[in-house]
C-alpha cells in the first residue's frame, strides 16, 4: 500500500477537509523562546528549528510501517490504496541540500507589524484564560523539567456545555467513549442535561412565545454531528429530513447546489470549491502579487502545469543561476487534489513526472517550505476556521481557536533520501492517522492533533511574539479573502441574479497554514468543505472498529459551528430591525424586549469567532483593485446567469468608457479579445462554463491590466490599474447619469454635468438621489483624469 499522497495520482476528490495531526506527547521543550531557536540547517543541520527539545518523546517505531494501526481517522477513510511505502521519490539532483539559500528565502513573509495598528487587539485564544484550556506546559517556567502528558481537566465550554464538567476526566473519558460519536442521540442527551441546569433558560409557555430558528439539516453529511450540537446548544429547531416548508437555515455538506433553495440562509456560496481550488487559488494569488508583490508575498512561489511547465524550468533555471548556492525542493500537488492526495516532492523541474498524471491532470508546482517551525521535532500545519459571512459588503470572522495537525516522523530538511517519507513532509492528518506513531489524545495539547491555542500558550511560554503571529494570521486571512472574492461575485451574480429569490450565503473555510521557523505565517490550501467531524475510527481489535469522539475536533469544531449560527441568527437580525423602527420597547439599549424570554445567549459562552473584516478594512481596502475590475465585468455581462463575457459585451465596454482611440481601434479591440479569451479556453481550466465561449473573468482581468499598462506606462502596475479603474468608472457614472436625466425627460445634460460637478446648486439639474451623489462624488475625479488621460494615453 501506499499512502494515496505520494505518487499514485489516484483520483477520487473527496468533499472532507484534510486535518493532520500527529504526535508526541506533549513535552516540555529545552530551548524556551525564539530567540534561542536554533536556525535550522545553518550551516550543519537538517533540522528544522525546534521548540522542543531532546525530551519530546519521539515515536516509536520510527519507520512508515504499521498503517492502520492507530486505527481509521474519520477524515482517513476516503483514499484508496493506502500503502505505508511513503513518497516515491522523484528527485534525482544532488544529494545534501543545502536550505540556507533560497530555498526559504523565495518566500519572503511581510512581517506585517499590524499590531500598531490595532489588529492584535484580536485577543489569541491561547492566551485567554477565560476560554480555554490552558495548556499546562505554558504554566511552567521554562526550562522545567517535561510533564506528565494528561492535560488538566479544565472546564472548556465545550466541555462544559455537553453536560461533561462535572466529571472528573477520567471518568469523563469513559463517560465518551459509552457515548460513542455514532449515536446521535447521546450529545443531544447531554445537551438536554445541560440545558435543564443553564441559567435563565425558558419554560415551556415562554419557549412557546418564541418560535424557534428552523434549520434543514438533512443535506449536513459529516458534519451533522457536529451540527446536531450545536443547535441542541442553541434550542433551535432541526428538520433532519428537510420540510416542506422553506426553513429559515439551510446546512449544506458539499456545496450550494446540495439542494435547490429560494429563500433564507445556506451555509455555502455558489462557486466556492471552484474558486479555491489549488490552481484557481494560485491564479488569484498570483494576480495580487503582481498588483501588491510585497503584501502577497506569503503565499508560496507557484506554477501551473503542464502549462506553466516551460516558465518553471526558466525560472528556476534563472534563480539558480544568480545563485548557485540555492538548492530548492519544489512540492506538485494535483489541482482538485486533497488529503494529499497524488502529492510528492522534487529537486530539480526535470523531475517533474510527465507522463500520465500530469497530463491528465493539471497541477501546481510550488516551492517547498523547506524550514518549518518544528514542536516536539515534527512538522506541523494549523487549521484556522474563517467564517465569510457575507461577499457584499464584506464581512470575514476568524475563529479565535483552530487544529494542529502533526507530522509523525520528526522532520529532516528534504535530502533525495527523505523526499518520499510522507509521515515526515506532509502534515495531513488522513494520511498519518496510518502511522504507527499517531497519538490519539483526549488532551488539546497532546497527541498529533491539538488545538492551536495549545501551540500559542507554549510559544508565548517561550516568549514568542504571539499578537504579532496572530496579526499576521490576520492579515493573511484578509488578503486571501480579497483575491478570492472577485471570482466568488461572478458566480454568486450567477446563481442568484439581482431581483431573482435566492438564499444569502455564508460559509465557513478551513485556512490551511505552516509557519516558518520565525514564525511568518504561510499559506498552504483553503479548503471550501472543512471536515467538521468530531469523531474518528477506533480499531478496538483487529478488523472491528468503532467510532470514538474526538475530544480536540468537538472542542473546536462545535464552537465554530454554533456561533456561526449565531452570528447570521435571523431572529436577532429581526430583533434589532424591531428595536430600530421602535426603540422606546428596548429601554437602556436591551437587545432583548423587556418581557420577552430569556435568550438562550445567556448560557453560551461568548463567541469565537471575531469579526476582522469590515473592522480592519482601513487597511486592507486599496488591495480591493481586482473586485473593482469584477464589478465591471459583471456588469457588461448582459445576460442575467451567465459567467463569460461575449464579444458584444466587451466592445461595449471599451466603448462606454472610452477606451478606444486612434491608437486603439476598435479593431484592435476585438483581436485583443479573441486573443486572450483563446488562451483562456485552451487552458482547460475547471470552469463552470468552462467548454462555452467567451471570456472569463481571470481573461477579462488580463486583458483590463493590459489596457492599462498601454495607458499609463510609466506607472507601477497597482497604479495603472487604479488609474484606469477610476477612469473607467468615472466614465460610466457620467454616462449613467446622463442617462438618467435623459431618461427623466430633463434634456439637460449639461446641466446634469454642472450638477456632478461641484456644487450641486439648487435647479433642475438634480434628477435622482443617489446616481447624482455618485457624480458628485466621483467628478471630482473624472477632471483629474481626464487631464491624467490626455497626458497619459
Ligand atoms: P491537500 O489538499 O492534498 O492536503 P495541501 O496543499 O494541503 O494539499 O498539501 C498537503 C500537505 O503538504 C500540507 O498539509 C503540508 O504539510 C504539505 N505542504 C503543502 N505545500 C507545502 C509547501 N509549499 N511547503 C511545505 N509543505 C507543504
Amino acid at each position: 500500500m501506499e499512502p494515496a499522497g505520494l505518487g499514485t495520482g489516484a483520483e477520487g476528490i473527496q468533499p472532507a477537509g484534510t486535518e493532520t495531526g500527529t504526535g508526541t506527547e506533549g513535552k516540555q521543550p529545552a530551548r524556551m523562546g525564539t530567540e534561542t531557536m536554533e536556525p535550522a540547517g545553518l550551516g550543519t543541520g537538517t533540522e528544522g528549528t525546534e521548540l522542543t527539545g531532546t525530551e519530546g518523546i519521539q515515536p516509536a517505531g520510527m519507520g512508515t510501517e504499521g498503517i492502520g494501526q492507530a486505527g481509521m481517522g474519520a477524515e482517513a477513510a476516503e483514499p484508496a490504496g493506502l500503502e505505508p511505502a511513503g513518497l516515491r521519490t522523484a528527485g534525482t539532483g544532488t544529494e545534501g541540500i543545502e536550505s540556507a539559500g533560497k530555498g526559504t528565502e523565495g518566500i519572503e513573509l511581510a512581517g506585517l507589524e499590524l499590531a500598531g495598528l490595532g489588529i492584535a487587539e484580536m485577543e489569541p485564544a491561547g492566551l485567554e484564560p477565560a476560554e480555554m484550556e490552558p495548556a499546562r506546559e505554558a504554566e511552567e517556567p521554562p526550562g522545567s523539567p517535561a510533564l506528565p502528558a494528561e492535560a488538566p481537566q479544565g472546564g472548556p465550554p465545550a466541555a462544559a456545555l455537553s453536560g461533561e464538567g462535572a466529571l472528573p476526566g477520567r471518568e469523563r473519558e469513559r463517560e465518551r467513549g459509552r457515548r460513542g460519536a455514532g449515536a446521535p442521540g447521546s450529545a443531544g442527551r447531554a445537551a438536554r442535561g445541560r440545558a435543564r441546569r443553564a441559567p435563565g433558560r425558558r419554560s415551556g409557555t415562554e419557549s412557546a412565545r418564541r418560535p424557534g430558528v428552523t434549520v434543514d439539516s438533512s443535506k449536513a453529511k459529516t458534519s451533522l454531528e457536529a451540527l446536531k450540537i450545536s443547535l441542541r446548544q442553541l434550542r433551535w429547531k432541526e428538520f433532519p429530513f428537510g420540510r416542506r416548508l422553506p426553513c429559515d437555515i439551510y446546512w449544506h455538506g458539499v456545496s450550494f447546489h446540495d439542494s435547490n433553495i429560494f429563500s433564507g440562509q445556506v451555509n455555502k456560496f455558489p462557486g466556492m470549491t471552484e474558486t479555491v481550488r489549488k490552481i484557481t487559488l494560485s491564479r488569484a494569488m498570483r494576480t495580487m502579487r503582481d498588483l501588491f508583490p510585497l503584501e502577497y508575498n506569503f503565499y508560496p512561489r507557484s506554477w501551473i502545469l503542464p502549462e506553466e511547465l516551460p516558465l518553471f524550468v526558466a525560472e528556476v533555471r534563472t534563480m539558480k543561476d544568480s545563485n548557485p548556492s540555492w538548492k530548492p525542493t519544489f512540492i506538485v500537488k494535483p489541482d482538485g487534489g486533497c488529503q494529499g492526495d497524488g502529492i510528492y516532492l522534487i529537486k530539480d523541474p526535470s523531475d517533474i513526472r510527465l507522463t500520465g498524471s500530469i497530463q491528465s491532470r493539471p497541477a501546481v508546482v510550488q516551492e517547498y517550505i523547506c524550514k518549518p517551525l518544528l514542536v516536539d521535532k515534527l512538522k506541523f500545519d494549523i487549521r484556522l476556521y474563517v467564517l465569510l459571512k457575507s461577499l457584499e459588503p464584506l464581512e470575514i470572522y476568524i475563529a479565535k481557536d483552530g487544529l494542529s495537525r502533526f507530522c509523525t516522523e520528526p522532520y529532516q530538511e528534504p535530502t533525495l533520501k527523505n523526499l518520499h517519507q510522507v509521515f515526515m513532509h506532509l502534515t495531513n492528518y488522513s494520511l498519518n492517522i496510518h502511522s504507527g506513531n499517531f497519538i490519539h489524545s483526549a488532551s488539546a495539547n497532546t497527541g498529533s492533533k491539538r488545538t492551536f491555542s495549545s501551540i500559542l500558550c507554549r510559544l508565548s511560554s517561550r516568549g514568542a511574539d504571539v499578537k504579532k503571529l496572530w496579526s499576521d494570521i490576520i492579515s493573511l486571512v484578509i488578503k486571501t479573502i480579497i483575491a478570492l472574492t472577485p471570482e466568488l461575485k461572478v458566480y454568486y451574480q450567477s446563481d442568484i441574479p439581482a431581483g431573482k429569490p435566492g438564499p444569502t450565503c455564508f460559509q465557513i473555510l478551513g485556512f490551511d497554514i505552516l509557519l516558518m521557523k520565525d514564525l511568518k505565517p504561510v499559506l498552504l490550501e483553503v479548503n471550501a468543505n472543512p471536515s467538521m467531524r468530531i469523531e474518528h475510527e477506533q480499531e478496538l481489535s483487529p478488523g472491528v472498529f468503532e467510532n470514538v469522539p474526538s475530544p480536540v475536533d468537538e472542542k473546536v469544531k462545535v464552537a465554530v459551528i454554533r456561533d456561526t449560527l449565531r452570528l447570521v441568527d435571523p431572529q436577532k437580525k429581526k430583533r434589532k430591525d424591531t428595536q430600530c423602527q421602535s426603540p422606546e420597547q428596548a429601554p437602556g439599549g436591551s437587545e432583548e424586549p423587556p418581557d420577552a424570554a430569556p435568550s438562550p445567549e445567556a448560557a453560551l459562552p461568548s463567541l469565537c469567532l471575531k469579526q476582522v473584516f469590515p473592522k480592519y478594512a482601513r487597511h486592507f481596502s486599496y488591495l480591493r483593485l481586482v473586485d473593482r475590475v469584477a464589478a465591471l465585468f459583471i456588469r457588461f455581462l448582459g445576460v442575467k446567469g451567465t459567467t463569460k463575457l461575449g464579444p458584444t459585451g466587451f466592445r461595449t465596454f471599451i466603448r462606454n468608457c472610452k477606451l478606444s482611440n486612434s491608437n486603439f481601434s476598435m479593431a484592435a479591440v476585438d483581436i485583443l479579445y479573441i486573443d486572450i479569451t483563446r488562451r483562456w479556453n485552451s487552458m482547460g481550466i475547471d470552469h463552470k462554463e468552462s467548454g462555452s465561449p467567451g471570456m472569463c473573468l481571470q481573461a477579462f482581468v488580463e486583458a483590463f491590466f493590459c489596457l492599462a499598462q498601454k495607458k499609463y506606462k510609466a506607472l507601477p502596475l497597482h497604479k495603472q490599474v487604479l488609474s484606469l479603474l477610476e477612469l473607467c468608472e468615472c466614465r460610466l457614472a457620467a454616462l449613467h447619469g446622463k442617462r438618467l436625466v435623459w431618461g427623466c425627460g430633463l434634456a439637460q445634460p449639461r446641466g446634469a454635468l454642472r450638477a456632478a460637478g461641484t456644487a450641486p446648486g439648487p435647479g433642475p439639474a438634480r434628477p435622482h438621489g443617489p446616481p447624482v451623489l455618485r457624480l458628485q462624488k466621483s467628478s471630482h475625479q473624472l477632471r483629474a483624469l481626464m487631464c491624467r488621460d490626455r497626458t497619459g494615453s
